[in-house]
């Protein structure tokens, strides 16, 4: 294990204070038993704190489960009046000896990646680490030498997350990290270990997916479709984005006060039906999603949640209903872009009592997205909002057939101090999830934006689940060796459609490969309303035609593996530079990223020869 100065964080006098937890005045241990589990329990109580004693005093379980031959670990805040117990690492990190191949840390940031011990780049630690952000889709980690391998699990997710190093070289430090609950360690914390013999990063992946059917979060597409019958058309589909008006208040962050006209884009609802025409002679598809965003009063990042009536300016809501049916008659799903968390000042319905309050009685708010100045709206309070928009859309009967609610499956876990609408992280989650179901009730197809794994139950497809890279900025490089640990476990559970341009490192063939490889449909762009057709029109250029080439390339694949589970993802050399899928239902797909090649074997109406990404 790691040595280190403190693995523990005290609030004293207001102040945050570093403490060992192997400085305990007194420390008693008892054997402990129960039910599966036996070990021993330990009271650590009274940590130095200047020239007295904390009145604090902590219990540390650490036992194996008998019936799965696993140890687990429990922290428990044991006594703690005064609520000063703010962080707790714990377990410390193991050490992970050695260099070389096959020696690397497993971790499920965004789709999820290998990082070798002395992976020379620098990886940044999305945020303070905490579950269901970039940082973590899902609430473990794992690593692998030659020769054996483990993992944890922590099974206390709410309030949880790992603390993460890795400087340029190594080595890599990784291990849980219990953040407070409304200011303090509140409530046990456990973190449930498996050691395995010789494996690869499948093996870690299979354990969770097994752990993941166990708590009931393995909701398959095909359970999905029973409640909401067109999840049925997700399966081959290509998303398409379109938009209505994007316009960017003067407060905001992109506003642009050199050239107004930058400031206030507009596609009307008549431009985007001509738009859709147009969409379906280059790309002729049975199954897509429309997804429309700025579709609202003012437009994208504007007035939530006040969206209704729709852009007045493109066509209200007569515009709004025709584009919807437009949509509708080609089979496809139409799809509007919703936002229930940043809360516009501006709002006609605005009132700072519904905002989120922070543990130091602020309003947290910012001045960045295109609506100008906003708070955000504590999640306890959008569900009156989802039901009063969306019920007021079915009321004049727009075929209303998926909805995308932007942020929720991705954003950390908020906390809310109002005394209206307190919130713990879990009571956030829970929030969310009831704006979630109660669109589903109504027989709408759900999306949200990135889908860390709490979500999986409640949504049928997300925006994108990225490649995992080592940092937000525009040249980022991959995080380690990429690999789909998220798709790997959720393939069946949720659809992750993926953009196929250039994104940091990841070329656009990189991307395609990438896409394939991890069993995702497309994301293009919806074309510019039809201008004119016939002899003398304009010609797609080459560059959108291999676009949507290998789009459909996708799709078709999709088609035919989009609700099966992901059996196994294998690298065929070191670097990750050749690999193949295989789906349960016998397709393997295999990819060069060198060669720029791919190989579909096993697929209907598909040649199963090497393929060049075509350009
Ligand atoms: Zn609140």
């Amino acid at each position: 294990m790691v040595e280190t100065s403190h693995d523990l964080t005290l609030a004293l006098n207001g102040h945050e204070t570093p403490v060992a937890l192997a400085s305990a005045d007194q420390k008693q241990a008892t054997l402990y038993e129960a039910g599966e589990l036996s070990g021993v329990r330990v009271v650590l109580r009274g940590f130095p704190a200047g020239n007295r004693s904390a009145d604090v005093s902590l219990a540390i379980i650490v036992a194996i489960d008998g019936v799965s031959d696993e140890p687990v670990v429990r922290v428990i805040p044991a006594h703690d009046p005064q609520r000063v117990i703010r962080e707790v690492r714990y377990p410390r990190p193991f050490v992970l000896e050695g260099r070389g191949p096959g020696v690397h840390h497993v971790l499920p940031s965004m789709q999820g990646a290998l990082l070798p011990t002395d992976w020379p780049g620098k990886i940044d630690w999305w945020w303070i680490g905490l579950n269901w952000t970039r940082a973590i889709y899902m609430p473990w980690w794992g690593a692998i030498r030659p020769g054996d391998a483990y993992m944890g699990i922590l099974e206390t997710p709410f309030d949880g997350g790992l603390h993460f190093s890795h400087p340029p070289g190594g080595p890599t430090e990784v291990g849980p990290k219990w953040h407070p609950s409304m200011g303090s360690l509140s409530y046990p914390r456990q973190v449930r270990y498996h050691l395995f013999g010789s494996v690869d990063h499948n093996a870690l992946v299979a354990k969770y997916r097994e752990y993941a059917r166990t708590i009931g979060r393995l909701k398959t597409l095909e359970t999905k479709a029973t409640e909401v019958p067109e999840v049925k058309l997700l399966q081959g589909t290509t998303v398409a984005t379109g938009y209505t008006l994007y316009h960017i208040q003067p407060d905001s962050h992109y506003y642009h006060p050199d050239d107004p006209a930058k400031n206030h884009n507009l596609r009307t609802f008549e431009e985007s039906i001509r738009g859709v025409e147009r969409l379906r002679e280059i790309y002729p598809t049975e199954r897509l999603v429309y997804h429309l965003d700025g579709w609202g009063t003012r437009g994208y990042d504007n007035l939530h949640p006040d969206y209704l009536p729709p852009c007045e300016e493109a066509g209200g809501w007569d515009g709004f209903k025709k584009l919807a049916e437009a949509v509708d008659r080609l089979g496809w799903l139409f799809t509007t872009h919703d936002n229930y968390i940043d809360y516009y000042v501006d709002a006609p319905t605005y009132r700072e009592y519904l905002a989120r309050v922070a543990e130091d009685g602020s309003v947290p708010g910012k001045a960045w997205w295109y609506g100008g100045a906003q708070t955000f709206l504590c999640e306890r309070n959008a569900l009156g909002f989802v039901r009063r928009n969306f019920e007021e859309i079915l009321r004049r009967r727009v075929p209303l057939r998926a909805t995308y609610l932007d942020v929720f499956s991705i954003i950390e876990m908020l906390e809310c101090y109002h005394p209206d609408h307190p919130m713990t992280r879990e009571q956030s989650l829970q929030a969310r999830a009831e704006c979630f179901e109660w669109v589903r009730s109504r027989g709408i197809v759900l999306s949200s934006e990135e889908p860390t794994d709490w979500s999986v139950p409640y949504i049928d497809f997300c925006y994108w689940a990225p490649v995992a890279m080592a940092d937000e900025s525009p040249d980022a490089p991959t995080f380690g060796i990429p690999v789909p640990l998220f798709n790997q476990t959720y393939h069946d559970c949720v659809v992750t459609p993926a953009p196929l341009g250039k994104s940091g490192a990841v070329s656009e063939k990189d991307a395609f490969l990438y896409a394939l490889l991890y069993g995702c449909p497309p994301i293009v762009a919806a074309p510019e309303p039809k201008v004119q057709s016939g002899p003398g029109a304009p010609v797609e250029s080459a560059a959108r035609s291999a676009h949507f080439h290998r789009a459909k390339i996708l799709a078709d694949v999709h088609r035919q593996t989009g609700f099966e589970p992901i059996e196994a993802h294998d690298l065929l050399n070191t670097e990750g530079t050749a690999r193949v899928t295989r789906f349960t239902g016998g397709a393997s797909i295999e990819g060069d990223f060198t060669a720029g090649k791919y190989r579909i074997v096993g697929l209907k109406g598909i040649d199963d020869t090497w393929q060049v990404v075509p350009d």
